[in-house]
């Protein structure tokens, strides 16, 4: 089988559009590092392309005919857009899928405590990540604070140049002959993991409170009794002044500049991840290294390519969801209803509705569950079988199957929808692989495509090959994230089934 690298396949015009693309996803990587910010960013360039939002029209007059577009957000953090086709709904939709969560470390409901001086958030991580990957960097963080009255105060500290940043410490290597011995798992404890946020007490002076007891002196003492105990004095009212005092000036802080007290805490959700921006990688500059990549390149070439895509025949549908990284569980997670609550209102809106239309409906619909792929890498060849992986810039990724120890909670796709997917992309001259994640019994992974799966659709895995899945810093090739975009688009307009 030849495989083709596709930067050989572009023309000068298409270079051009390579670049200007990995431009607009760089900016939608540094501005959207949670969830929410995806869904913010997302919402904003949907609005745009004249997209309106399901519950506008719930309940109103308008009826939904080919061509119109509508979206749903579900809780902030998952959302699906549709674009309405030619054809019944009951014939089944072209649906785009990937997630918007990635690994990180999120602040615990009680968080803020001091210790010896430093002040700290106390955090669990979130996904799957090496910890050690965590320490001795710059960390940003992000997230929402919701006081009892409703309000929500939006939090983003550790991007711009001259914001703070915060960082998780490591031990010394002149003092880490025990720490190195351990085993990777154990080098750095998930408990270990406290961002630290501040060193300076809060000192308020007053001087003539400590004048007044030093003068008190007693006469039946020597000098150097006398001596000893002013030492103690002296002692406790300096502790006095700093115990506690480093995480006073923290909550003052957070009190004076964002109005949150230490309670409010319980009821935020504040997500801590690497800081800055993303950036070319290597001197051809045909990499992108930037952090959240899983699963954010698969979501915003999806995102754009419905916007891109025209004339749809069958409806095109791209869904965006939370929680994959931990098992797409919660009411924002694949396997809540809230796709199939808005499929159900669509069909309503278009005057289709019935329980049995929105069965059909999901069994005749085809589905590119898209999420990284593990990209090819050298240095661990040892982890992959070269034939069945993804290399970068190979193209967009197809795997049949995913799962671990013989292809366990893996979907499987048909052969025959295989055979549609690999024509539509042949017919539009889309470059594309076909992988594995690594060799067999290397180890293994999830997505969402069994959950959409049990509807009885064809859904096949698809994505980007990554290098460092899941680290802090994670690499792509433009030209596969522009290939990507190119493939979507030519299955939204021309996949059927
Ligand atoms: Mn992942
Ligand atoms: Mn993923």
């Amino acid at each position: 089988m030849v495989r083709k690298n596709t930067w050989t396949t572009y023309n000068q015009r298409q270079l051009k559009e390579v670049n200007k693309f990995a431009e607009e996803y760089k900016n939608f990587l540094d501005n959207a590092k949670t969830e929410r910010e995806a869904i913010d960013e997302i919402v904003n360039e949907v609005e745009e392309a004249g997209y309106v939002e399901l519950s506008k029209l719930i309940g109103g007059r308008k009826k939904l005919k080919k061509g119109d577009k509508v979206y749903s957000v579900w809780m902030n953090k998952s959302i699906v857009i549709f674009q309405i086709g030619s054809e019944p709904l009951e014939n089944g939709l072209n649906i785009l899928g990937a997630h918007i969560d990635s690994p990180r470390l999120d602040v615990k409901q009680n968080p803020l405590f001091e210790k010896e001086g430093i002040a700290y958030l106390d955090t669990h991580y979130y996904g799957g990540i090496k910890k050690y990957q965590y320490v001795a960097m710059p960390l940003a963080l992000h997230g929402v604070i919701v006081k009892k009255d409703g309000t929500t105060c939006q939090l983003s500290v550790g991007e711009d140049e001259d914001d703070p940043v915060f960082f998780i410490s490591d031990l010394l290597i002149h003092l880490a002959g025990d720490q190195m011995s351990k085993k990777a798992a154990n080098v750095i404890e998930g408990e270990a993991l406290d961002l630290i946020v501040g060193n300076k007490p809060l000192v308020i002076e007053n001087e003539t409170a400590s004048k007044a007891k030093s003068s008190k002196k007693n006469t039946k003492l020597t000098v150097g009794q006398q001596y000893a105990m002013d030492e103690e004095e002296k002692e406790g009212a300096e502790k006095k002044k700093v115990s506690g005092a480093i995480k006073r000036g923290i909550l003052a802080i957070l009190k004076d500049e964002y109005g949150i007290e230490e309670d409010d805490f319980l009821s935020a959700e504040l997500e801590i991840v690497p800081a800055g921006k993303a950036r070319d990688a290597g001197f051809d500059r045909s990499m992108i290294l930037g952090y959240g990549q899983d699963d954010r390149v698969c979501a915003y070439p999806s995102m754009k390519a419905i916007l891109k895509a025209k004339n749809l025949k069958r409806t095109g549908v791209c869904i965006l969801v939370d929680k994959e990284e931990i098992g797409s569980v919660g009411a924002t997670g694949m396997r809540s209803h809230f796709f199939e609550n808005a499929v159900a209102e669509v069909l309503n809106l278009c005057g289709q509705y019935s329980d049995l239309a929105l069965r059909r409906c999901l069994a005749n619909s085809c589905m590119l569950s898209s999420d990284v792929s593990a990209g090819f890498d050298p240095s661990y060849a040892g982890s992959f079988e070269s034939k069945n992986s993804a290399f970068l810039g190979g193209g967009l990724v197809f795997n049949k199957f995913t799962g671990s120890r013989g292809k366990g909670g893996s979907n499987d796709a048909n052969a025959e929808y295989i055979a549609a997917v690999r024509k539509v992309c042949d017919d539009n001259k889309v470059n594309f692989q076909t992988a594995e994640l690594g060799k067999v019994d290397a180890g293994g992974g999830g997505t969402i495509a069994y959950i959409l799966a049990l509807y009885g659709m064809n859904v096949i895995d698809c994505g980007v090959a990554v290098l460092n899945m899941h680290a802090p810093w994670e690499a792509t090739s433009k030209a596969d994230v522009y290939e990507a975009l190119r493939g979507y688009v030519a299955f939204l307009e021309d996949m059927d089934f």
